[in-house]
C-alpha cells in the first residue's frame, strides 16, 4: 500500500499525487519542504499537508477518495494553482 511521501500516513481515502505540471509540482515541494529531485512519479501526500479548506471528500466510482476542491474526480488532473501546509 502506497504511504505518504511526507509522512508515515497511508491515507484514509487515499492519497494525493504530485501534480505533472513542473511549475505547480515545485510549489508543493516549496511548501511542503521537501526536494523537487526526490519526488517520484508514483509519489503522493496526504490530506493532512493541505488546509481543510483545500481539500474534500467526494464519491469516485465505488469508493470515496479524497481530492483538492478545485481538482477532479482524478487525482492526477488537479487544477488547483495554490497550496498551502498545515502548520
Ligand atoms: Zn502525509
Amino acid at each position: 500500500m502506497r504511504v505518504c511521501f511526507v509522512c508515515p500516513e497511508k491515507g484514509n481515502f487515499g492519497l494525493l499525487a504530485f501534480p505533472k505540471d513542473e511549475e505547480e509540482k515545485q510549489r508543493w515541494c516549496d511548501s511542503l519542504g521537501i526536494d523537487i529531485q526526490d519526488v517520484k512519479k508514483s509519489s503522493s501526500v496526504c490530506h493532512k499537508h493541505f488546509l481543510k479548506s483545500q481539500v474534500e471528500v467526494v464519491k469516485c466510482g465505488s469508493s470515496s477518495k479524497i481530492r483538492l476542491v478545485k481538482g477532479n474526480c482524478n487525482a492526477e488532473d488537479q487544477t488547483v494553482k495554490t497550496m498551502s501546509v498545515l502548520e
